[in-house]
């Protein structure tokens, strides 16, 4: 509601609505055939180019009109003045962060790290079970073709300021700016706000690129040409015997932190028959 009211001078959900409704009539879109038809039949011009043109086409690299309609099905609209990005009745991060929870869980297990999991599977092959979260087209040496991913560049700077923008993340949805988001690491745990340090603050920005090989991958491009080469390498998946294939990119699939965690607990469940 805050943006609607900056962009329309309105101030109800009803008027708001209604300025939407009426773009989106003008517009006469019966059969969106791309991804900027779809998003325009769903929420109007304005919302469009404010908020979802430049940073769909940052993330993506590409075009709103060379991206199929498929993959916006519905644009979650929310007619209230509360700017939180998520709905989520709890939001943050474990307390102490990611590290201490990982160290915690993975107490009296053997771990080795800067090991690529291909190499030592070279010389060490007799795993009774193997849960495998590298890239899949990798794990089958590509046998399909190469599927495609994307990355994020962190650039990150200390400011000398208590301060740099009041909240953990920043979205900037413009075109203009390069970045797609500015983290402000300090304010992830705002009950420990009075023991971080007042003098200086860390942020960093995140660049969406186009993953190439040597780099590590993070998002899956979910796209028609992607997702059905992607269902080939599930069916080889399913053929490998005591092979588990979870999160991103064992499967594929754009996960968030508690998504993926409810996703491995209940692999977890199903192995051991719970
Ligand atoms: C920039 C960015 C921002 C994000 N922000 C959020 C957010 O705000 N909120 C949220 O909920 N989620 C966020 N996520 C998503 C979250 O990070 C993922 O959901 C989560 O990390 C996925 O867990 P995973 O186990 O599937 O993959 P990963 O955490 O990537 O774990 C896979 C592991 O496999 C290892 N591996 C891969 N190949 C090999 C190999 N050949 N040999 C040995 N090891 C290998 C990797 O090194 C890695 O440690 C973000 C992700 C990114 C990239």
């Amino acid at each position: 509601m805050n943006t609607f009211s900056k962009l329309w001078g309105i101030r109800t959900p009803a008027e708001a609505k209604a300025k939407i409704a009426e773009q989106i009539a003008d517009l006469h879109i019966t059969e969106p055939q791309n991804l900027e038809e779809q998003a325009l039949s769903l929420v109007g011009r304005d919302v469009y180019e404010k908020l979802i043109k430049g940073y769909t086409e940052k993330q993506w690299g590409r075009d709103c009109k060379d991206l199929p309609a498929f993959i916006i099905k519905r644009l979650p609209l929310r007619f209230t003045y509360n700017n939180n990005y998520f709905n989520d009745v709890y939001q943050g991060i474990p307390k102490g962060g990611y590290t201490q929870i990982i160290e915690k869980l993975l107490e009296n297990v053997d771990v080795m790290t800067e090991t690529d999991f291909f190499e030592y599977r070279r010389e060490h092959d007799n795993f009774k079970k193997i849960v495998f979260t590298g890239m899949i087209d990798e794990y089958f040496d590509y046998r399909l073709g190469h599927l495609e991913y994307r990355t994020v560049r962190f650039e990150t700077e200390r400011v000398e300021d208590a301060s740099y923008q009041g909240n953990a993340v920043v979205n900037y949805t413009a075109k203009e700016v390069p970045y797609t988001r500015i983290i402000e690491h300090k304010h992830f745990e705002p009950e420990l706000e009075a023991e971080k340090p007042k003098d200086y603050t860390i942020i960093s920005r995140e660049y969406s690129t186009e993953w190439k090989p040597g780099i590590e991958p993070y998002y899956p491009v979910n796209d028609e040409k992607n997702s059905k080469l992607y269902e080939a390498y599930r069916e080889l998946a399913e053929k490998e015997e005591n092979v588990i294939f979870g999160g991103r990119l064992g499967q594929y699939k754009y996960y968030d932190m508690d998504k993926v965690i409810d996703a491995a607990l209940a692999a977890a469940r199903k192995e051991l028959g719970k």
